[in-house]
């Protein structure tokens, strides 16, 4: 592996087989600026650029990604490389060096301009989960979902960086006197992986499961908190709406395709086979470790790589009606829940509908959120030579409501 000239660098999930994007401020406030991670330093992207080290034709000095999301996979494997050179080369050092932020003065922001939101349902254990628990006694999977990657369009507006207070939703739920208004009382999270789209293209111009490389830029980490009791009184027929539309957390840093050609593994295969829109010529998943914590106690592991949809098939279909894509767009994969209790990415599944609670390390129990909890969900993946590539950690604490009614 190539060494790294950055102290810490090398070993670490985030040294240069990984550096994800992300946007930062130094601490207290003070302009956005997009930075890549290395080590615990982030590295001032724009302080390169206006510094000549890095060409992108201005693209590095905007506030947000987007601008360098647009320019495509051929520029984005050109800055990459030139990133890596910097951070290897000795002498690229004393230029470079002065440009290293330590991680501990920085407050990371939203990296990217969230253009439309679009989150599916991927996951054949967490649809199973959820079917036996929303709907007893009915076929575990609809009739649809071998058919088609499920998913809806959710609010772009309330997508929030990682660390942003979940304040505790209200809305209706059932009760046995007839739908009641309030707090949530089953607040909940949803561990997910979100794919970040760089290149556009033009109404009526759908992407081919192959083109999946040409229009996602990268990955990164999602939770989208979820309210059950919200949810299950209002999803049918329309589906998620206000259950979902309050917050969903992703993660500060984007780690672009490049860094994961090591992490793709045979994706589990389809019976019945799909229509030839959803055909791939070989089927990739990512292998992502995900980690759950809650309060500091690790809940979960769910396994990214067994889900049944995969990202190239969800681009695929959520466009396959000529709906374009817009720079920025982000699309998450739904739930990952593996086929143990221990693996599952939702607390519904953890605590089974609330019948089950959890006990966490401080010797208290859970079955849903409560304010003051803070989740926090981390990830890694296999990397060149052995290394390993970090996500970083996308984390929320919930609030109560902050006006009295
Ligand atoms: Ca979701």
């Amino acid at each position: 592996m190539t060494t790294c000239w950055v102290p810490g660098a090398d070993g670490s999930p985030y040294g240069v087989q990984t550096l994800p994007y992300g946007a930062f401020r130094r601490g207290g406030g003070g302009e956005r600026r997009l930075g890549v991670r290395i080590a615990d330093f982030v590295l001032d992207l724009r302080g390169a650029e206006d510094a000549d080290l890095i060409l992108a034709g201005g693209a590095l000095c905007e506030p947000t990604l987007n601008a360098f999301l647009a320019l495509g996979r051929a520029q984005w494997t050109t800055v990459r490389r030139r990133i890596v050179e910097l951070l290897t080369e000795p002498e690229h050092r004393a230029a470079v060096e002065p440009l290293l932020v330590p991680l501990s003065e920085v407050d990371l922001v939203l990296p990217f301009a969230v253009g439309d939101y679009v989150d599916f349902y991927s996951s054949e254990q967490h649809a199973s989960n959820v079917g036996q628990i929303f709907r007893p006694g009915q076929p575990l999977l609809t009739p649809n979902w071998r058919h088609l990657p499920i998913g809806y369009h959710g609010r772009a507006g309330t997508v929030v960086v990682s660390g942003t207070p979940i304040v505790r939703p209200s809305g209706q739920r059932r009760s046995t006197d007839g739908p009641v208004f309030g707090p949530s009382r089953r607040l909940d999270i949803e561990a997910e992986v979100g794919f970040v789209v760089g290149v556009p293209t033009a109404l009526g111009d759908p992407v081919p499961t192959d083109r999946f490389a040409d229009h996602v830029f990268g990955v990164t980490l999602v939770n989208d908190w979820s309210a059950r009791d919200i949810q299950a009184w209002e999803y049918q027929p329309l589906g998620p709406f206000l259950g979902k539309s309050f917050a969903t957390s992703v993660g500060p840093w984007v780690v672009p395709l490049e860094a994961l050609d090591h992490a793709w593994v045979p994706a589990p295969a389809q019976d019945p086979p799909v229509l030839p829109y959803l055909a791939e010529s070989s089927r990739r998943g990512l292998d992502l470790s995900i980690v759950v914590e809650w309060n500091g106690t690790r809940v979960s592991e769910p396994p990214f790589a067994g889900m049944y949809w995969t990202p190239a098939q969800q681009l695929a279909h959520l466009t396959v009606n000529g709906a374009s894509l817009r720079t920025g767009d982000l699309y998450a994969s739904g739930t990952v829940s593996g086929a143990r209790r221990d693996q599952v990415g939702s607390f519904l599944e953890l605590t089974w509908g609330g019948t089950e609670p959890v006990k966490l390390d401080d010797g208290s129990e859970r079955t849903f959120l409560e304010d003051g909890d803070t989740v926090v969900i981390t990830a890694t993946a296999p990397g060149p030579a052995g290394t390993t590539i970090g996500f970083g950690e996308v984390t929320g604490t919930v609030v109560s409501t902050l006006r009295n009614r």
